[in-house]
């Protein structure tokens, strides 16, 4: 590289968005858009940005700058953070202890001594956290690692007591054998010594025996259910049940129909992603390849980035994709949504890539029918784009993103010389015709355009960040938390309804399609891409599903602004006077139904009779001042003053405004978390009973907001029963309560969703309090 080139390097403080736009306005002042714009066919795009004057040099420089790799191996790292580790371990920390231990097995070279030593402390550790089978896993890849010879006795005893724990005996007597042969190993051991050390493990050997004999097996723990899979699976539709087919329509394009009768409650998909993507802030706590969350990760054999819950996830993330991407995730997460274009590309592979050039049509890079059958890349080709209708600066940038992950591919990685046949090219990008390159370039600048309209994000429902952190807490508090960015080719064919026919969930990286309506045989099966008719105003809809997927959606409650007012209108209404009914309130009213022709001042939408007065309105801001009033008393710890003022502002929104009002359902929300924190467990479920309904009018009476709502009041009937002792009338209502909390959230989530489970768990607990005779 010459001087002039490292001159007009970006600053390290540009991203690459940044950068991005400034290329852009330089293109567009050069009139070289328009150019791109008349190019026929994805891969004459980036061919054409490619042909801009200084534009390669800019990608390269951007490259090497983002090289500088700080995610290497370190052994003496790894022996420091250990000894960190053994301090927390020996004052019986043993999370604490963990934490250093895994950043110990994470930052070891694969080939030193300090990845078994690591392995080897972290399964103490997991071992006292009561982590058997994390433990377990430790040792084996302790012994595999060569753990010393002289300590090996230690792994197998563990590994014995691991089994006694799991109440597998039978192991257990094995491992504490092993663990005696293996004190043969200890050179210059004593024979008193070896005795004393034989002898220990003799007892505990003995003592797992009188267990097994006392006991047939350990109380269960919850059976590990999983969702369902469809194998073998459905080629027009991937990860879908037999039952569902795929129709085209000229106007419509492809939907998705039942063949059979379909049944609430019934699983419609079950589907892997075709490529998908770990958010870079889940990177400490999920696998990298299947997101399944983890306590013990194990990395990646070169770089310290990577994190995984098995060797078999490793083992798969590299064949498929992280031996093209280790030590260069900082790159790739920074083009975002074009790293998953980039993926696909990858999963697929080269080979298989150029195989199946001769079947594209080489402008649209579509046209698949001609693709051999069951080939399942054909799913992601075939999904929709709309190019057409995109500003040039927009495709301006995705196709210089395209090139920039081209070069990258073929700079720094052996993807391209995966398709020669000796796979021995010393410089990869030797001897890569250019049409390859073109071909491959092409390719990602259609997927991001795809991925534009068709990427899922993948969630977590999980304890908010507060709720977990705050042991005191009594009220569970859970949310959704996007982990990942996915591409589901099967199930992005359903098209979209405000008011749909499924609901989605995940399990790890698989989705999980379930009815939440019955759907006669023959009718369209309808997903919501996000905006729903009773989370999201019409217009705020329409504008959302126009901008991102580029159609008007027809739905029944988007046909009708009067209906959609109808039902959002009632959360924002005065109080009637006169049969406590709704008035809506009209500058809500114009901004939910954007028309302007209301007239102020509109009577009861139920007996048409009063109107409001201006006192309600001076109510608004008087219930909003104590309600704040509230909140700022409850941050300073002052519950008993914040239950006093939010009682004041509830009075006050109580006498003016309609009783499922948005805002008495945030007083009572925040009335009842203050009651809970001050054990007025009583009031609090009384509190929490008014949310309740008016949460289920507002959602309907199964949605998963009514679930968590009722997650919440078990907590709070617990907590009384903890207090006051049992009544068997609080352990009724309790035992009713968490029935309802676990129909609702098995139509969501399915039995083997860990919310569910854990309410099957109370459910268990409270039937033991219960009299028998019922
Ligand atoms: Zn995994
Ligand atoms: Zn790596
Ligand atoms: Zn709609
Ligand atoms: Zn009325």
């Amino acid at each position: 590289m010459n001087m002039s080139s490292v001159n007009e390097n970006a600053s390290p403080a540009q991203t690459w968005p940044e950068l991005l736009d400034q290329l852009a306005a330089k293109a567009k002042r050069e009139g070289t858009l328009k150019a791109l714009s008349s190019a026929e066919g994805f891969t004459e795009k980036v061919r054409r940005v490619q042909e801009i004057n200084g534009l390669r040099r800019k990608l390269v420089s951007w490259i090497s700058q983002c090289s500088e790799s700080a995610y290497g191996k370190s052994g003496g790292t790894a022996s420091r953070l250990r000894d960190e580790g053994n301090l927390k371990f020996k004052r019986n920390d043993n999370l604490g202890s963990l934490k250093f231990y895994t950043e110990s097995v994470i930052c070891a070279p694969a080939l030193g001594p300090e990845l078994s030593l690591a392995f080897g402390n972290r399964s103490a550790a997991l071992y006292h956290l009561g982590r058997y089978q994390d433990c377990l896993q430790d040792i084996e890849l302790a012994l595999k690692h060569r753990y010393p010879k002289n300590l090996e006795f230690k792994l197998h005893q563990r590994r014995g007591q691991c089994f006694v724990k799991l109440g597998e005996f039978d192991p257990a007597k094995a491992a504490f054998d092993l663990a005696i042969q293996a004190l043969d190993l200890i050179p210059k051991l004593t024979p008193e010594k070896r005795d004393s050390l034989s002898r220990d493990i003799q007892a505990l050997s003995v003592e797992s025996v009188s267990i097994s004999k006392s006991q047939t097996s350990l109380p269960e723990a919850w059976p590990g259910s999983i969702p369902p899979t469809f194998e073998p699976t459905n080629p027009d539709l991937p990860g879908a049940t037999s039952s569902l087919s795929v129709k085209r329509d000229p106007e419509k394009g492809r939907f998705v129909v039942a063949d059979e009768e379909v049944a609430v409650g019934q699983v419609l998909f079950s589907e892997l992603p075709y490529a998908s993507i770990l958010l870079l802030d889940q990177y400490s706590t999920h696998c990298h390849h299947c997101y399944k969350r983890f306590y013990a990760p194990i990395p990646c054999l070169k770089c310290t980035q990577a994190r995984y819950c098995s060797e078999d996830c490793r083992t798969d993330s590299w064949d498929q994709y992280h031996q093209h991407e280790c030590a260069h995730l900082d790159l790739l997460h920074s083009v975002g949504i074009a790293h998953l274009a980039l993926r696909t590309v990858e999963v697929t592979g080269y080979n298989n890539l150029i195989n199946l050039k001769p079947f594209f049509n080489q402008i649209t890079l579509s046209s698949t029918s001609l693709f051999p059958s069951g080939e399942p890349y054909r799913n992601v080709v075939d999904l929709v784009e709309h190019s057409r209708t995109m500003p040039p600066d927009e495709i301006f940038q995705y196709a210089t993103t395209a090139l920039l992950l081209t070069m990258y591919l073929s700079q720094r990685t052996s993807f391209f010389s995966s398709g020669s046949m000796s796979g021995l090219k010393l410089d990869p990008s030797l001897d890569v015709n250019e049409d390859s390159l073109d071909f491959i370039g092409g390719l990602m600048l259609k997927h991001m355009l795809q991925l534009v309209c068709n990427a899922s994000a993948i969630y977590e429902v999980g304890p908010t960040k507060e709720a977990s952190e705050d042991l005191n807490n009594a009220v569970s508090e859970t949310e959704q938390r996007r982990i990942a960015t996915a591409i589901y080719p099967g199930a992005s064919m359903m098209n979209h309804s405000c008011d749909p026919t499924v609901i989605n969930s995940f399990f790890n990286n698989r989705l999980i399609v379930r009815a939440i309506m019955p759907v006669a045989k023959g009718g369209e099966i309808f997903n919501c891409y996000g905006p729903h008719f009773r989370r999201h105003l019409r217009q705020e809809r329409l504008t959302d599903l126009q901008s991102q997927y580029n159609f008007t959606c027809r739905c029944s409650h988007c046909a009708d602004p009067k209906a959609d007012f109808r039902l959002h209108g009632r959360f924002a209404a005065f109080k009637c006077s006169n049969c406590d009914g709704p008035i809506p309130d009209i500058l809500k009213e114009a901004e939910l139904t954007n028309q302007e022709d209301w007239h102020a001042n509109q009577p009861c939408m139920d007996c048409g009779q009063a109107r409001r007065s201006s006192q309600q309105i001076g109510d608004v801001f008087l219930g909003l001042d104590l309600f704040n009033k509230g909140q700022e008393m409850a941050a300073r710890q002052d519950f008993s003053g914040a239950i006093h003022s939010f009682q004041k502002s509830l009075e006050v929104r109580e006498r003016s405004l309609y009783k499922n009002h948005k805002d008495i359902l945030e007083t009572l929300d925040s009335l009842a978390k203050c009651q809970a924190m001050m054990g007025n467990f009583s009031q609090s479920a009384e509190s929490l009973r008014k949310c309740i309904s008016i949460v289920e009018n507002r959602y309907g009476a199964v949605s998963i907001e009514v679930g968590h709502e009722l997650v919440k009041f078990s907590d709070i009937l617990e907590g009384q029963i903890a207090d006051n002792g049992l009544n068997p009338k609080t352990a009724e209502a309790l035992e009713a309560i968490l029935k309802r909390a676990s129909e609702i959230l098995l139509l969501h989530y399915g039995n083997w969703h860990h919310e569910f489970q854990e309410v099957q768990e109370k459910l268990k607990q409270v039937s033991i309090l219960l009299p028998p005779n019922k």
